[in-house]
């Protein structure tokens, strides 16, 4: 059955918006996101409207029919508006000259043909503007490419490439999510102009590299784009065509992490929290910085991931991502290749650890360090994968020990400072904090059960 493309309702509050404009004598679209989603049948988390009146003549109709009206780009011709509650954006109808530091257009014309507006846009998919009485305008054939499911740029890609080259991780982020190829004349000015991406601020790359790795496809990405993959995050073109020498990958390290990326999608069925989504990107990172080889010619990768935690972590602050995600990112890829028993006390050591870094979260990232093992095992070779079958045991291990409120912090233990002082007869200071890390790892331990009086008796033994 042919698909249908329609957009049948929108938002009120952007209908009360461009009704508004329009009565005002304006002309006003929505455009990018929202008309492209809409047309696939999917939910569309922001609202764009253009129109042709300038950022003052928006600003001051708005006002006048009651909206909230915040300057948030005027430069750009941008105003953000509220309206019953909802937040869009406003913005003049622009062309704009090239990026020339990367980071700004160096020049913004506003114009007064939406069509003029429509051609500065990326991709076809991301160039059409739709209003309720006017229906939807479509100069670059955007809809015929959603149909065939096909990422085009608008115009002369290897112009608009080079205009800015962001437009390139734009349009890989836009095919791996979408699921759709790449246009034939936009592929090869992707593959020739990847380079470009090198100059472009990092900020403006990390955007759309966490819009890409937390829609879970950043191992297709990889697979399908590795050029323009590798000339984002530079580290990852050390990881290609990177030979293991080890009979346990079947795959050299950038396709092992590509792989492993797409098991984590797998194995949380398509839901892995970013931080887990970003470890299985960077977990491998530092393999070719710390390769070595033995006498028999098998690889080796020696703290590869107290190294990798460090490349990644200065990699995700150079993107600009959010410190929680980063710093959760970072510990998993430390404990990635861990040697761990399946025991309850190994399972308390994990929390601790995690709970160094990322207090309050070491139960989530607990079972998020298990998907990345099994993840890790699947994507190495077939006899390996086995690897992964022992990972439910340590989950096992784990919501038991959950169960049981788990012991791996000095404020989990059933007595306190007080306790301590007095029943060892001691003065505030570093001494009983002391006394509760020795208390705390015996109880971890499993020597003594976590209950006030079984500790009492244990200090007063011990002192
Ligand atoms: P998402 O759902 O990821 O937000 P989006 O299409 O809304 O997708 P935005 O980054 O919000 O993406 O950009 C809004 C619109 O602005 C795009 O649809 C596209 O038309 C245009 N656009 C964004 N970045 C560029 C760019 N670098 N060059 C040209 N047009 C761009
Ligand atoms: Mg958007």
């Amino acid at each position: 059955m042919p698909r249908v493309f329609a957009i049948e309702s929108m938002p009120t509050s952007a209908a009360y918006v461009i009704g508004a404009l329009e009565a005002a004598g304006f002309e006003a679209w929505m455009v990018g996101g929202w008309v492209r989603d809409t047309l696939l049948g999917k939910t569309s988390h922001d609202i764009d409207i253009t129109t042709d009146a300038r950022w003052e003549q928006t600003k001051r109709v708005l006002e006048e029919a009651g909206c909230e009206v915040c300057e948030t780009g005027t430069e750009l011709g941008t105003v953000t508006v509220v309206c019953e509650g909802e937040s869009m954006e406003v913005t003049t109808y622009r062309v704009e000259g090239a990026y020339d530091d990367h980071r700004h257009p160096s020049e913004v014309r506003f114009v007064s043909d939406v069509k003029d507006e429509l051609a500065r846009r990326d991709l076809t998919v991301n160039a059409m503007a739709w209003n309720p009485a006017r229906g939807l305008l479509d100069p670059f054939g955007g809809l015929r490419d959603l149909d065939r499911g096909c990422v085009r740029a608008v115009g002369d890609p290897w112009r608009r490439f080079d205009e800015d080259a962001l437009r390139m991780l734009r349009a890989v982020r836009f095919s791996a999510c979408l699921g759709f190829t790449v246009e034939q004349q936009t592929q090869r000015a992707l593959a020739g102009r990847a380079t470009g991406l090198m100059d472009v601020a990092s900020e403006r790359m990390g955007r759309e590299l966490d819009a890409l790795v937390r829609a879970g496809k950043a191992g297709t990405a990889s697979l399908e784009q590795p050029e323009v993959m590798c000339a984002a995050i530079p580290e990852l073109a050390d990881a290609r065509g990177f030979n293991q020498r080890s009979v346990y990958h079947v795959y050299d390290v950038y396709e092992h992490i590509a792989h492993v990326c797409n098991a984590v999608q797998a194995f949380t069925a398509g839901c892995a929290m970013p931080e887990l989504q970003w470890a299985a990107l960077l977990h491998d990172v530092a393999k070719p910085a710390t390769y070595s080889e033995d006498v028999d010619g098998y690889g080796h990768f020696f703290d590869h991931p107290r190294q990798g935690a460090l490349m990644a972590d200065a990699i995700m602050r150079r993107f600009a991502i959010p410190s929680e995600v980063r710093e959760a990112a970072c510990a998993l890829i430390r404990l990635h290749d861990e040697r761990m028993p399946a025991t309850e006390q190994a399972i308390r050591r994990m929390l601790k650890e995690l709970s160094g870094s990322c207090k309050g979260r070491e139960v989530p990232l607990g079972f998020a360090l298990f998907d990345l093992r099994r993840a890790d095992a699947v994507a190495k070779c077939p006899s390996a994968a086995s690897w992964a079958h022992e990972m439910d045991q340590y989950s096992a291990l784990l919501r038991a020990e959950v169960a049981r409120s788990p012991v791996f912090e000095v404020g989990h233990l059933a007595v306190g400072g007080a306790d301590v002082m007095r029943t060892c007869v001691l003065q505030p200071g570093p001494a009983v904090g002391l006394q509760l890390d020795v208390l705390l790892r015996v109880v971890m331990a499993g020597e003594v059960p976590n209950e006030r009086e079984a500790l009492l008796a244990w200090l007063a033994g011990h002192t």
